[in-house]
């Protein structure tokens, strides 16, 4: 018979287990000889997971983190000489896992979610919608009543004017990929609490990992203070080239925004000609240089 453990420990590894299964990660090895270091604190507490490529650690083990500006990014896979544990073939095995992931899979493991009491009120999951190869990705906050009922992002009146902004860089929907922070509806269209927040980013994480674009485009506060992990207000480095997970990101208003104040639409079309400019969009056909209306 194997050592009971406490009702509480059972807890918190459930937790965890159930956090690398939605990230992905479904196997695990146990060094037969626990290094040194390891060993002292290894019976009493839960050391934090190494760090591996794609993985969000779970928010008691993540540091707050400055925002970054772009270009000054760490390589995106950690040397093999840099990981914290020894490199076990289980550890390469997990990192490959998360590697390959695929939008297939991620939906997958979201399933029928109801890890989050916002499932309570939503009529159909959104997950996300457009090329999984696309070099441009646009993070919005979360489902509103038209997405609820269509299962579709950005399809209401914000999502027209993100497509006519789109269609303004010289693209289409279906050649850029759109989600959200969180994928099911909030109720009353309410900002997601930040409990909603990390227990669905995970997945937000591991779609843009998966599709590896260029650019990340944050529409508003919660896309952006998501990803940089931040508390600051997205005036403060909106239109200014960040830095995530060794992707370029720009953070912008949300189209929503932009319905009650039209005035802003000039700032958002600056932001996005950054854009098309790293995208090499600039004088492509169809795409305009002047303001979008
Ligand atoms: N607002 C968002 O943030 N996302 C949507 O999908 C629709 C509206």
């Amino acid at each position: 018979m194997g050592e009971r453990i406490s009702e509480a420990l059972h807890k918190k590894l459930t937790k965890r287990l159930s956090f690398y299964q939605d990230i992905g990660i479904g196997f695990f090895y146990r060094d037969r000889i626990p290094q040194q270091s390891t060993l002292a604190s290894a019976e009493t507490t839960i050391s934090p997971a190494p760090s591996l490529p794609g993985v969000a650690l779970p928010k008691p083990f993540q540091k707050q983190q400055p925002i970054k500006p772009a270009g000054t990014a760490p390589p995106a896979l950690p040397r093999r000489d840099a990981l914290p544990v020894p490199a076990s073939a289980s550890l390469f095995e997990a990192m490959n896992k998360v590697a390959d992931d695929s939008l297939l899979k991620i939906r997958a493991d979201l399933g029928d979610c109801t890890r989050c009491k916002l499932h309570r009120g939503r009529t159909t999951l959104v997950f996300g919608d457009g090329n999984p190869k696309a070099e441009l990705v646009f993070v919005g906050e979360g489902p509103g009543r038209d997405e609820d009922e269509q299962g579709l992002p950005f399809v209401g009146r914000a999502g027209k004017l993100l497509t006519q902004m789109i269609e303004a860089m010289g693209l289409q929907r279906k050649d850029v990929y759109i989600c959200n922070v969180v994928k099911c509806r909030p109720p009353e269209n309410r900002t997601p609490e930040k409990e909603e927040v990390d227990t669905c980013s995970p997945f937000l994480l591991r779609q843009i990992d998966a599709i590896a674009p260029k650019v990340i485009v944050c529409l508003g506060s919660v896309a952006a203070q998501t990803l940089l992990e931040t508390n600051r207000g997205i005036s403060h480095f909106r239109g200014e080239w960040l830095e995530f997970r060794g992707r370029k990101l720009m953070a912008t208003y949300h189209p929503a925004y932009l319905l009650r104040n039209p005035g802003a639409k000039g700032e958002v079309w600056k932001d996005l000609q950054k854009v098309m400019a790293v995208l090499g969009l600039q004088g492509r056909k169809g795409s305009q240089t002047g303001k979008s209306s």
